[in-house]
C-alpha cells in the first residue's frame, strides 16, 4: 500500500485565502487592517527565521506586521514593560512572542504578561484553560491547524485511537484537549506518550491516528505503526546534507518510507502541518482584530 499524502500546503493555501477574503471585505467596509506585532528576544537565527515567514505570510493576507527585537541582554521587567505597551496599544490585535525565549527569562511570566485577547498563539494559561474546558479562546495554531487537516480530508476523528508522541504545551498537550473533546470536533480515545513512555511500539501499533511532536529524526518507522494509520508528523529537524546547498535538510520524525507503505494517510515534512501553522496563526490573528472570540465578554 502506498498512503494518501496530506497536502498541508494546499489547504494552508485556501485558508489564507478566505482570510484574505475577508480582510479585504473588512477593509472595504472601513475597518483598519489587523495588526500582528513579534516580538524577538535575541538573535536565535531559527527564531529570526520564524519570523520572517510569518510576517510575510501576514503581508500576503494583507494583514500588517511588525517585530521588535530586543537585546538577549534584557530583563524580564524590561520585557514585560515592552507586552504591556503592546497589550495597551490599540492598533495592535496579536502579539506574538517567539519562543524560544534566552534561558535567563522565565517564559511563562512573560507569556502571561500577554493580553490573553492578544494572545494569537493560544499560549496563554487563560487559553489553554478555556479550551481544556471547552470555551471559546485562542486555538494553538499547530494543533488547531491538524484538526483543519482532518477536516478538510475527512478522515474521521471520532471514537478512534489516537497516539500522540510528544507532551509539550505547544502541540502535545493542546492536540490532547481538541482531539479527544467530545462536545465538538475530536472525540478521540487518547494515549499521550512522551520521553518517558516505555516501550513506544506498545502505543504506536495501536493507534489509528499516529501524531508525533518529538522533534526526534526516524523516530517512528513503518513496523511500529498499524495497517491502515492516520500518521500525522509535526517534526522538523535538521539532518546534515551535503548535497543540499544549506548543508541540511529538513525531515520529521517518521521515516516517511517505511511509514508511507503501512498508513493510509501522512503529512510530509515539509509540506505538511507547518503550513498549517502559519496559515492558522493568520486566522487567529483576523479573529483577534474582529474580537471574534471575546466579544461576548
Ligand atoms: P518540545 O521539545 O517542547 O517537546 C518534545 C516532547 O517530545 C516532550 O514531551 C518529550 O518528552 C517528547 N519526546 C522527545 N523525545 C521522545 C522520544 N524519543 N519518545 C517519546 N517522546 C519523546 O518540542 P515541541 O516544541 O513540542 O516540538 C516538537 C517537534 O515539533 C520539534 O521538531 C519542533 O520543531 C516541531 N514543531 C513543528 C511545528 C510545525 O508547525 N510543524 C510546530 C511546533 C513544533
Amino acid at each position: 500500500m502506498s498512503a494518501n499524502v496530506i497536502d498541508g500546503k494546499k489547504v494552508a493555501k485556501l485558508i489564507r485565502e478566505q482570510v484574505s477574503e475577508d480582510i479585504q471585505y473588512w477593509v472595504s467596509h472601513g475597518q483598519r487592517a489587523p495588526k500582528l506585532q513579534a516580538v524577538i528576544v535575541g538573535n536565535n537565527p531559527a527564531s529570526h527565521t520564524y519570523v520572517k515567514a510569518k510576517t510575510k505570510a501576514c503581508g500576503e493576507v494583507g494583514i500588517e506586521s511588525d517585530t521588535l527585537i530586543l537585546p538577549d541582554t534584557v530583563s524580564e521587567t524590561q520585557v514585560i514593560e515592552a507586552i504591556e505597551k503592546l497589550n495597551h496599544n490599540d492598533e495592535v490585535d496579536g502579539i506574538l512572542l517567539q519562543l524560544p525565549l534566552p534561558g535567563h527569562l522565565p517564559s511563562w511570566n512573560i507569556i502571561e504578561a500577554i493580553d490573553y485577547r492578544k494572545d494569537v498563539d493560544g499560549f496563554h494559561p487563560m487559553n489553554m484553560g478555556r479550551l481544556a474546558v471547552g470555551q471559546p479562546s485562542f486555538r494553538p495554531c499547530t494543533p488547531a491547524g491538524i484538526m483543519e487537516l482532518f477536516n478538510y480530508y475527512s478522515i474521521a476523528t471520532k471514537g478512534k485511537h489516537a497516539v500522540i508522541i510528544g507532551a509539550s504545551n505547544i502541540v502535545g498537550k493542546p492536540m490532547t484537549l481538541m482531539i479527544s473533546r467530545e462536545d465538538g470536533a475530536g472525540k478521540a480515545t487518547v494515549t499521550l506518550c512522551h520521553q518517558y513512555t516505555k516501550d513506544l511500539t506498545r502505543h504506536t501499533i495501536n493507534a489509528d491516528i499516529l501524531i508525533s511532536a518529538a522533534g526526534t529524526p526516524k523516530l517512528i518507522t513503518g513496523p511500529m505503526i498499524k495497517e491502515g494509520a492516520v500518521v500525522i508528523d509535526v517534526g522538523i529537524n535538521r539532518v546534515a546534507d551535503p548535497d543540499n546547498e544549506r548543508g541540511y535538510r529538513l525531515v520529521g520524525d517518521c521515516d516517511f518510507e517505511s511509514t508511507q507503505e503501512k498508513a493510509n494517510w501522512i503529512t510530509p515534512v515539509p509540506g505538511g502541518v507547518g503550513p498549517m501553522t502559519v496559515a492558522m496563526l493568520m486566522k487567529n490573528t483576523l479573529l483577534a482584530a474582529k474580537d471574534a472570540i471575546y466579544q461576548s465578554e
